[in-house]
């Protein structure tokens, strides 16, 4: 038995395009589905002819092989067609996406009850609730299952009526051109049964608006912009459906002292010239409390000191980022008379240049004004 030549098997020219393709297979579908056709074998070879066809000559890879080698380049061997290709069904049902279920089928799962919407919560928190982690109560207004009706939308007593429009069945037939054509029933939805006695506390819809009160867990170290998934928490879906989920849109505040880089802490602490030149210890605040630092003899304005393990947690497992410490020297505004004698003095004692080595680089022990000569020539 030999292969009929695709092209006219959807009756289109060699040259057609895509969407001519995909309208000449949809037409074909339609008059030849088995559906429509019961018992009918010259129809059902037909319908399977043309999604064979289909198949390839919608497939910009096959359609190029089959002009050039014909069937033989899409491995259809001529003996009476290839068993149906499971793929083209599913193709079938995105091709009659726009007609909706002419044929009582709806192309895969769009039927089924929806899922609930996700709701999101944006929630402000502070930089120390950030680090120790929190505990906080959200009022989130949601849709919930009415509790008078327990979702069913009738009044307590009362039960759903079978729908007059289309008897219970959910689909209403009427006549379009040669075909029966079935439509879901605008009066029950599809569902076959309609609310003869609303609920009053929720006009029949089974769900009413309110506010919730949901206590969340803020673990430690969350920083700002991540968010929580509280799985289950959103809106509620239809009737056997799943609900949404709830997103909690973190945003923590800045701090005054404290600047956040990843799980590392950063800040300045004002240290005076005589401790920086002496050498001493100070304190600094942390997260906790308090840690304290030794300033080395001859402390640079640039140094940065670490303190492991004293910045954020590590909001997905053990430990600590570090903080980082950097040195502001401290300059005072306003001297007593004492101090600003002692300043003199001191100033009358320093050198122009500084001699002392500060640094193991050699070069940094040469004038700082000869080494800018030096680089602008
Ligand atoms: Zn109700
Ligand atoms: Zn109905």
């Amino acid at each position: 038995m030999s292969q009929r030549d695709y092209y006219d098997v959807l009756g289109v020219p060699k040259n057609a395009g895509e969407a001519e393709v995909k309208s000449a297979y949809r037409k074909m579908a339609l008059k030849y589905h088995p559906d429509r056709n019961p018992d009918d074998k010259r129809a059902e070879e037909k319908f399977k002819q043309a999604a064979e066809a289909y198949a390839v000559l919608a497939d910009p890879e096959k359609r190029r092989r089959y002009d050039q080698f014909g069937h033989a380049g899409v491995g259809a061997g001529g003996q009476g067609g290839q068993p149906f290709d499971p793929t083209v069904f599913a193709d079938f049902g995105d091709i009659l996406g726009g007609l909706g279920d002419l044929f009582g089928f709806s192309g895969g799962g769009r039927r089924g009850p929806r899922r609930g919407t996700d709701l999101r919560y944006d929630l402000e928190i502070s930089f120390e609730e950030a680090a120790s982690g929190t505990e906080t109560t959200l009022q989130i207004p949601r849709e919930e299952q009415c509790d008078t009706c327990g979702g069913s939308g009738s009044a307590p007593g009362s039960t759903p009526e079978k729908c007059g429009q289309c008897q219970g069945r959910g689909q209403v037939r009427f006549q379009q051109g040669f075909f029966t054509v079935a439509r879901t029933c605008p009066q029950c939805g599809g569902i076959g049964r309609v609310i003869a006695k609303p609920c009053q506390t929720c006009n029949g819809h089974g769900r009413v608006g309110r506010e919730r009160k949901l206590t969340v867990k803020i673990p430690p170290g969350i920083s700002s912009a991540q968010r929580l998934r509280l799985t289950g928490e959103g809106e509620h879906g239809g009737p056997g459906a799943p609900p949404g989920d709830l997103y909690v849109v973190v945003h923590v505040n800045d701090h005054e002292f404290f600047h956040r880089e990843g799980d590392d802490l950063y800040c300045d602490m004002p240290i005076s010239f005589p401790t920086l030149v002496l050498g001493g210890e100070i304190e600094v605040p942390t997260l906790k409390d308090a840690a304290t630092i030794q300033i080395p003899k001859g402390t640079q304005a640039d140094t940065r000191f670490r303190l492991r393990g004293h910045g954020m947690p590590h909001v997905n497992g053990r430990g600590h980022g570090d903080l980082y410490v950097g040195v502001k020297v401290m300059v005072p505004k306003k001297l007593s008379r004492e101090q600003k004698s002692l300043i003199e003095d001191l100033d009358q004692t320093m050198p122009e240049r500084v001699d002392t080595p500060m640094a193991s680089n050699p070069d940094e022990d040469r004038p700082f004004f000869e080494r800018v000569k030096d680089i602008f020539g």
